[in-house]
């Protein structure tokens, strides 16, 4: 037996140990900056697994280790769910981890606690048939990607000082391998107008006329933003409106608006704000980029800019290349080559310092934050095999 069936036959006979932790993992509710369950049972399934380290960082991601090579791997999924939505819209219990059908069933499971479950089986497997290649494996089981996609990727290259050679971010991918996303920012943009009273609006100048006619501008800019053949086109909307004023008697003098503006291949934070300040020049405002700040688990308060770069990986990269060989030689077919249409921790470990990226993960996006969340069976059991192969042959 090669070492792909061999590897394929032992993700099988974990089927149901892979299943059972996914389980497990669902009953515990893990909302963003609420982990600290969840990552206490990942530590102790790792521990169990025989993996040769785990620990939890400053910032609570769960980091587990496999070897001691001079090549890194890290494989990522983050432990924090969104929360339940509307119980009515569930036809079953989002927190009972029931398995049935050949399904794990419950919030999570897809978005994407079955990344972990998966990958703690690889990490089993690869204690049991050795790493030969001199090769470390990290198992990332990470934090506050829900409210904020990367921040946990800041933390570990910046302050745990890893920076692995490549990373496979174990969010959905229905089993296909998806090499990319686009980007998005937050931008808020806040005009200052002059007030007097409302019985003579000359004297004054209002803060809600100035952002209006932006708002209008905006509306055009997403019209003329530039598209690109993968990942599609950029995007600009208002989200939100809010003014003010000494009186609703009176001119108004302030007004804000906040955008959503996805980037594609080649926009970035210096264009996107660029093409806004253009826009409201000559007028009195301010256009910011705003910040993230929270306080995880751990007690610590960590943020970044909310700036989450547009990321994408050559068809022809070795780390996309290395995984449609995984795919090829461990299930006998060509594996679809896409992307997400959802943003990931891609965003920092990519996007931000540059390192290499797969996405390969069980269960289809269309679940992800939606009701009736579930995972079939069989793709945790594909995806344990491909994270061991993928490491064992990098
Ligand atoms: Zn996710």
């Amino acid at each position: 037996m090669n070492k792909s069936e061999k590897i394929f036959e032992l993700a099988k006979k974990y089927e149901s140990y892979t299943a059972t932790n996914l389980s497990k993992l669902i009953q515990l509710k893990s909302l963003s900056m609420g982990e600290k369950e969840v990552a206490s049972l990942i530590k102790q399934m790792m521990e169990n697994a025989g993996f040769d380290e785990v620990k939890i960082d400053g910032l609570g991601n769960v980091i587990g280790r496999i070897g001691n090579g001079k090549k890194v791997i890290a494989l990522d999924g983050h432990i924090d769910t969104v929360d339940l939505g509307n119980l009515d819209a569930w036809s079953f219990d989002p927190l009972g981890g029931e398995i049935k059908d050949g399904f794990v069933h419950g919030r999570g499971s897809v978005d994407q606690t079955g990344g972990p479950a998966a990958f703690i089986t690889a990490g089993k497997i690869l204690k049991e048939i050795g790493l030969e290649n001199d090769i470390t494996v990290y198992f990332v089981a990470s934090v506050m990607e829900e409210d904020c996609d990367g921040l946990c990727w800041k933390y570990i290259v910046e302050e745990d000082k890893i920076r692995p050679d490549c990373v496979v971010v174990t969010e959905p991918t229905n089993l296909n391998i998806y090499r990319g996303h686009r980007g998005r920012m937050e931008i808020e943009v806040s005009f200052y107008g002059l007030s007097a009273h409302g019985s003579a609006p000359e004297r004054g100048k209002n803060a809600i006329y100035m952002a209006s006619k932006a708002a209008l501008e905006i509306e055009k800019l997403n019209e003329k933003l530039i598209g690109d053949p993968f990942l599609g086109k950029g995007s600009v909307t208002i989200s939100e409106i809010v003014s003010s004023s000494p009186s609703l008697c009176a001119v108004s003098d302030f007004c804000k608006f906040h955008l959503d503006r996805r980037l594609t291949k080649s926009e970035n934070k210096e264009l996107a704000l660029k093409q806004v300040e253009e826009i409201v020049k000559g007028m009195n405002t301010k256009v910011e980029l705003l910040n993230y700040k929270e306080i995880a688990y751990t007690g610590l308060e960590y943020g970044m800019e909310k700036y989450f770069p547009t990321w994408v990986i050559d068809e022809d990269h070795h780390v996309i290349q290395n995984g449609v060989k995984s795919f090829t030689d461990l299930f006998g077919s060509k594996p679809k080559i896409d992307k997400w249409t959802f943003s990931t921790n891609g965003v920092t470990i990519n996007g931000v310092y540059g390192i290499p990226v797969i996405g390969f993960g069980p269960g289809n996006e269309i679940m992800a934050h939606a009701p009736d969340e579930k995972v079939p069976i069989e793709h945790l059991v594909k995806a344990s095999a491909f994270y061991a192969y993928y490491c064992y042959i990098f």
